[in-house]
């Protein structure tokens, strides 16, 4: 009988796998399940750029089964794992009907959230930067918020129009604050009531710098290129609540605004964080060192669900570039498991990390010891991630898309993406089961 392997999470770590366990294991040998809840992987480097319209959503995309030659592929929410009996429970995400994979081998890779940390009206208030619904919402309430203002004369209630506040100095505060500068730039002149100056973009970090966990220097450069920008970096500066008016900072400082996004932290996907061996970093799982979880024979965990140890100590950093790197590695794990051999010990030594910060510039620090910086760094970024993202054609959109960037302004058509998925995410990350009346249906 072949194994029975399981992968959890369609995403840059659940994929990765998935793709070298078709290469390394025959037919004969297992049969592959891959579940996710979309049918289409997300290219998240490149998601700010969706958000600030310099990217069609669509291209940042790639179907999961374009990826997949064998692997059997679910269109489904997990909705229990039962770690006792080896077996997982998913709900078709069109139908709701319910269905029960039992397996040999399982592949946690049901990737992050974000999180909140609990804080007081953040939750509500806040938009999160974390899907392709969330770039598209928050592009389209960028543009409402230009059109809302263009017919306001209140000062103060202009100013709240017009602020628009980042919390977070990770990758994803820092490119999407310069991302947002790009828009403006690009649009403005279409809003003709509204003077450049008018235009607020907060970027607030609680930390002593941007992007805390990239090398030194990396974080300086990009707090001064944004500042050039236009970007009021807010350094040391925890958020205290949320409410509808816009957010408190501790200490007491208050900032009116109607736009609120939030990339200050994520915890692992809530699938996870349920189960009772979830004692890692945020609720993640904690692994060996080869990603297999200790006292459950056949179970693994990678990517952002997982808290696998660094030989230098700690874990490794929750990012795309360890994910796909994890995956083969994993991947070559199990083919040694199911084959009697020995598995290996995870190593991976970061290339580097690059931050793009708007207007032609970027930073980037190669090998943990060189700086690169401007334009240059900028150049690398793109090249790099456009040869990363899967899949030819999207390849083409993609570079199309920055082409046809330098030549036009930025669309601000506001297309209201609302959509029944937008609703379907955020009642699945409140923990919500959104109501379907389903037959239920067990294998
Ligand atoms: C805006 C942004 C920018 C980023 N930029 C960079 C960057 O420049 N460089 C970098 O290295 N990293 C970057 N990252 C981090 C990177 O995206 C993550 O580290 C990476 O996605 C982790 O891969 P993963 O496979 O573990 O999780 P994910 O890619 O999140 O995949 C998890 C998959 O599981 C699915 N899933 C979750 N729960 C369920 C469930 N209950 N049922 C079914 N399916 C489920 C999800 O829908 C998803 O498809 C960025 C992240 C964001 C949000």
């Amino acid at each position: 009988m072949p194994a029975r392997i399981v992968i959890l999470g369609g995403g840059f770590a659940g994929l990765a796998t998935a793709r070298e366990l078709e290469r390394l294991l025959r037919p004969s040998e297992a049969e592959l399940t891959l579940v996710s809840r979309e049918n289409f992987s997300v290219f998240t480097p490149m998601l700010p750029e969706v958000s600030s319209g310099n990217l069609e959503s669509r291209h940042i995309v790639t179907p999961v089964r374009a990826q997949l030659r064998r692997t059997q592929f679910v269109l489904g929410e997990v909705d229990a794992i039962d770690l006792e009996q080896k077996r997982v429970a998913v709900r078709h995400v069109i139908l709701g009907t319910r269905r029960t994979y039992e397996y040999d081998q399982l592949v946690l890779a049901l990737g992050a959230v974000t999180s909140t940390f609990d804080l007081p009206g953040v939750a509500e208030h806040a938009l999160p930067l974390k899907t392709l619904d969330d770039a598209d919402r928050l592009r389209n309430h960028v543009i409402a918020m230009l059109e809302l203002a263009d017919v306001t004369a209140d000062p103060a209630q202009r100013q709240r129009l017009l602020r628009f506040v980042f919390v977070g100095g990770g990758f994803t505060g820092v490119e999407a604050a310069g991302e947002m500068v790009d828009l403006f730039r690009s649009t403005l002149r279409f809003y003709r009531s509204i003077a450049p100056h008018e235009v607020e973009i907060y970027l607030v970090e609680g930390g002593k710098k941007l992007l805390p966990e990239l090398q030194a220097g990396m974080g300086e450069y990009s707090a001064r290129a944004l500042g050039r920008r236009g970007v009021r970096v807010l350094l040391e500066s925890m958020v205290a609540e949320a409410d509808h008016d816009g957010l408190t900072l501790k200490g007491g400082r208050h900032l009116s605004t109607a736009t609120l996004v939030w990339s200050a932290g994520v915890r692992p996907s809530p699938s996870i964080a349920a189960l009772s061996i979830a004692s890692g970093r945020g609720r993640s799982i904690p692994t060996s060192a080869d990603m297999s979880v200790p006292g459950y024979p056949g179970l693994w965990a990678l990517g952002d669900c997982a808290s696998i140890p660094a030989p230098a100590g700690g874990t490794y950093p929750p990012t795309a570039q360890h994910a796909l790197r994890e995956g083969p590695w994993l991947a070559h794990n199990i083919a040694a498991t199911l084959r009697g051999s020995a598995t290996k010990t995870f190593r991976y030594d970061a290339l580097g990390m690059m931050a793009s910060l708007g207007g032609r510039r970027g930073v980037a620090g190669l090998r943990g010891r060189f700086l690169l910086t401007g334009f240059l760094a900028w150049m690398l970024w793109r090249t790099y991630y456009l040869l990363r993202l899967p899949g030819l054609d999207r390849r083409v959109r993609v570079a199309l898309d920055w082409t046809l960037g330098l030549l036009f302004p930025r669309d601000i058509s506001e297309l209201r993406v609302y959509t029944e998925s937008a609703r379907l995410h955020s009642l699945l990350e409140a923990g919500l089961k959104p109501v379907r009346a389903a037959p239920e249906e067990e294998a």
